[in-house]
């Protein structure tokens, strides 16, 4: 393996839900949902199935999955062309590492919010540019937000994009709109493109509302919005993600991700057409249940003596350990699984700089109640 890759030979989730299953532990480690999707959806990727799609889908994905991808982005008020503005990739992994490849040259500079996606820092370091580290700051209220200042202190001479994920995995924070004012003026000043992560757009709590960092000034022209079925319809296993931006952009990204993976996917795309335009009202009882379920998930961790942070979206609380009396979450989730039989995942998984996030760990609630009483009845062993 060349040097710049061999930090990422493994991968956290993969690594931690291998310890679960060994030790037969509760996996509140990696995140996806342990119920399927709307009938309607799986019912439509049947009919594909056994309905002759299963050949190679166009190029840019099949016509109706980004027609319905169009529409989708319409309730945010943008308007994208299906046939030059839209790409489906094989998620939203891909989806960020293509727009990458396309876009950066060894010697720019990305700026990535830590702590960050595992796949954000591979997916530069296989561009070959520089990551830019800036941290999320806690607030009094435990919530982490954007360092506006520090982002805008990492900006040099050949930063060339920034990586914003909102809702963000692992705090769980959605950036505010004044925040994500603030990171678009930045973007307009210093000419840098916007990637953005939105997989988590719809899994928004208590009055948290996504906003996509297209919709603001300036934003549109260079933003490259990246999202995918996987959270939104609990289908984490199909891949199934999609690009929107300009033509120019669309198309950059499309040339190194026709060489990647060329197309994936075929009769779940239209499934998921299906999904986007009639699963909705599904999707509202999701957001509603993981809701119920954050809350469920927190209050347990809080009572087995944990300091839960607030979360606001996503499939993700954070914790901090110390009250518990241990100093280093990392040491932590490796002895859990056998300790207790519960898998989480340390946040400094996601970082540069272990310092600031050593003593939090990250779990994940997007599982059936029973599962998530049964994880929270053996962490009380801890105290
Ligand atoms: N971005 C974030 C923030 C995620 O948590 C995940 C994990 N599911 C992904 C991207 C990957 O998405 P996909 O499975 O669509 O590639
Ligand atoms: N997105 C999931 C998480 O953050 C895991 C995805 C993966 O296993 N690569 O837990």
């Amino acid at each position: 393996l060349v040097p710049r890759l061999r930090p990422f030979t493994s991968t956290i989730f993969a690594e931690m839900t291998a310890l679960a299953v060994r030790t037969e532990a509760v996996n509140l480690g990696q995140g996806f949902p342990d119920t399927d999707g709307p009938a309607g959806m799986l019912d439509a990727a049947q009919k594909a199935l056994y309905g002759g799609q299963n050949q190679y889908p166009p190029g840019p994905g099949r016509p109706e999955l980004r027609a319905a991808v169009a529409r989708h982005r319409t309730r945010y008020g943008l308007e994208y062309d299906p046939d030059t503005e839209i790409l489906i990739t094989a998620g939203a992994t891909e989806a960020i590492t293509a727009a990458l490849l396309a876009l950066v040259e060894p010697g720019d500079e990305v700026i990535v919010i830590e702590p960050y996606y595992d796949s954000y820092a591979a997916a530069v370091a296989m561009s070959g540019a520089t990551r830019r580290v800036v941290a999320l700051v806690e607030g009094a209220d435990g919530r982490f937000a954007p360092d506006l200042a520090g982002l805008r202190a990492a900006i040099g001479p050949r930063t060339r994009a920034i990586l914003v994920n909102s809702p963000h995995n692992p705090t769980g924070t959605v950036f505010t709109r004044d925040e994500l004012a603030a990171i678009a003026e930045l973007c307009v000043e210093h000419d840098l493109i916007a990637i953005t992560d939105e997989v988590y757009e719809h899994l928004v709590f208590d009055d948290a509302e996504h906003l996509p960092l297209a919709t603001f000034p300036g934003m549109r022209e260079r933003t490259v919005s990246v999202s995918s079925a996987g959270k939104t319809f609990n289908c984490t296993g199909w891949k199934i993600g999609w690009v929107c931006s300009t033509p120019e952009l669309v198309a950059a990204v499309k040339a190194t991700k026709q060489f990647m993976t060329f197309v994936s996917g075929g009769p779940l795309q239209p499934a998921v057409a299906h999904a986007l335009d009639h699963e909705l009202d599904w999707v509202a009882g999701l957001r509603a249940s993981l809701e119920a379920k954050r809350d469920r998930l927190s209050a347990g961790l809080a009572e087995a003596g944990f300091a839960v942070r607030p979360s606001a979206g996503t499939y993700f609380v954070c914790a901090d350990v110390r009250p518990l009396g241990f100093a280093d979450a990392t040491e932590l989730a490796w002895r859990l699984p056998t300790q207790v039989g519960v898998a989480a995942v340390p946040v400094n998984a996601f970082t540069d700089h272990p310092i600031g996030w050593k003593h939090l760990l990250r779990f994940a609630f997007c599982k059936r109640d029973e599962v998530l009483d049964e994880a929270i009845t053996r962490l009380h062993k801890l105290a």
